[in-house]
């Protein structure tokens, strides 16, 4: 593992994130590229939302200090939390998560049995009042960005709605190529940390258990392991764990389900026989967090991101000024179709080519005037090991096409 690079030193080769002192520790600011990979996983997050009949919604980074007294999050995370301010007689406080909003998102209509599950999805900041000495490039930060998602159900849509959280995570990570280590169970222990009803745990944490057998976890050649202790303070969670190249262990995705929020928040449905029922919430992370994703990412793949999420999907290089007006309007053809292609004119061939190294493009294509007499480029894709001429005329539409469905070129068009 000596010769991996960290997320840091690959992130200034790619200008990916900046930190200034100005603006302070753990406060990354996303360049252009770190910008593109996370528009791609935005991009991601949200189609995976859609598909699994999720509303977006927007909420606000702040709220009062109450909202989070009443959560239970205050008398939880305090310590972790950024101090509140004081306005006008009230305090406001940056939050700690975003599922205090959401739940009150939910109680802003009044909900029948039929209507049921509704999923609100946002990619949505949250913060961390880290100590300067544990911050760290994307890994440790003070504002988190998640695909966060939650869903207000039925009991007896919970086995369900469990699923399809763990499928969606797995397949998101899947897409990413992000190797989930193992499937963590994480459970309650006796420590007094949890809140709510034991026999409510118990039952949840065996619903969890029977969704990890149901979707496959172990087939899939995931072991996986319960801990006691892990579990988020309101409920049980299936978390997929992931082990970076220094042994160090993180959460990438997680399916938590919650009876305690709901009752703090009064959160209810009209039944069939007109009463009144408590809704149980299913906290889902599919993507994850924006921030740990990208770090996750340049890490695993030392920079060389698929095609579908590199900052330069192609690099023209001209040989000489005699093709700039060629590789001027090969530019503008990939963009068009809505790639990322940069052209890359000064300078000699040779060290135009080791920038585009160093910077990780995924393609390089070269036009000589050999290529732009045979209207064809020369084109370098190292993921394939590939190098060769291909149709001028055809390359913007297949890369089109494997960028929007998520894969590497599988074949290249001589
Ligand atoms: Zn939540």
């Amino acid at each position: 593992m000596s010769d991996e690079l960290d997320h840091r030193t690959i992130s200034q080769d790619m200008a990916v994130f900046a930190t200034d002192p100005d603006v302070g520790a753990g406060l990354p600011l996303w360049l252009p590229a770190g910008a593109a990979i996370r528009h791609e996983l935005e991009q991601l997050a949200r189609d995976l939302a859609r598909r699994d009949g999720c509303h977006g919604v927007y909420t606000p980074v702040l709220a009062k200090r109450e909202l989070f007294e009443q959560s239970g999050h205050w008398a939880k995370f305090s310590d972790d939390m950024f101090p509140p301010m004081s306005l006008g007689g009230s305090e406001l406080v940056l939050r700690p998560a975003n599922c205090p909003h959401h739940a009150k998102v939910y109680a802003a209509d009044r909900h029948s049995y039929r209507e049921l599950p509704i999923r609100f999805n946002e990619l949505a900041p949250m913060f961390r009042a880290e100590r300067s000495g544990v911050l760290s490039g994307l890994s440790r930060v003070r504002q988190i960005t998640l695909d966060d998602t939650h869903v207000f159900c039925r009991p007896d849509q919970v086995a369900d709605e469990a699923a399809m959280a763990l499928r969606s995570a797995l397949e998101a990570q899947r897409v990413l190529g992000l190797p989930v280590d193992y499937v963590r169970l994480s459970c309650r222990d006796d420590s007094g940390a949890f809140l709510g009803d034991p026999a409510e745990w118990e039952w949840a944490e065996a619903a969890l258990r029977s969704v990890a057998e149901s979707v496959g976890v172990a087939e899939a050649g995931m072991p996986m392991l319960e801990v006691a202790g892990e579990a988020a303070f309101y409920g049980p969670k299936l978390d997929l764990q992931v082990r970076d190249g220094r042994g160090h262990e993180e959460t990438i995705a997680t399916v938590q389900l919650d009876f305690v929020q709901p009752e703090r928040f009064d959160l209810s449905y009209d039944d069939a026989d007109a009463s009144r029922q408590r809704v149980v919430m299913i906290h889902r992370g599919t993507v994850g967090s924006m921030e740990r994703v990208v770090g996750s990412l340049l890490e695993r793949y030392q920079g060389r991101l698929p095609l579908c999420l590199a900052p330069v999907q192609v690099s023209v290089l001209p040989v000489g000024p005699g093709q700039d007006g060629e590789v001027r309007s090969l530019v503008d053809e990939l963009l068009a179709a809505g790639l990322r292609a940069r052209l890359e004119a000064d300078g000699t061939l040779g060290a135009r080519i080791r920038a585009s190294r160093q910077r990780r493009d995924c393609l390089v294509a070269v036009i000589g005037p050999a290529e732009a007499a045979a209207a064809a480029v020369q084109v370098t894709d190292p993921a394939s090991a590939f190098r060769g001429m291909v149709d001028r005329s055809a390359l913007p539409g297949f890369l089109r096409e494997a960028h929007l469905d998520r894969r590497p070129v599988l074949s290249w068009p001589m």
